[in-house]
């Protein structure tokens, strides 16, 4: 019985690498619900090395100047105290 479980659970790992080796796009259009674009990937983030299709690629552009944005006022909220 224990052997047959291990072998299960070997068969989820390669089905896992597989799905990353594939060239799909990283960008999560639901986060909560774990829900994942499935464009193929023709644009590469130079910051994080994730790769997106264009659509997302565009879209992660704009996650990541408002994320530095709102760092930066922070970061200046920080220095007033
Ligand atoms: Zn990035
Ligand atoms: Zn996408």
């Amino acid at each position: 019985m224990e052997g047959t479980f291990l072998d299960a659970s070997m068969e989820t790992q390669d089905n896992q690498s597989i799905a990353i080796n594939t060239n799909r796009c990283e960008y999560f259009i639901s986060s909560a619900n774990n829900i994942q674009c499935q464009n193929s990937t023709s644009y590469n983030c130079s910051h994080c090395l994730s790769s997106f299709c264009l659509k997302h690629g565009l879209q992660h552009q704009q996650d990541l100047q408002a994320a530095i944005h709102r760092l930066l006022t922070e970061a200046e909220v920080s220095y007033d105290d």
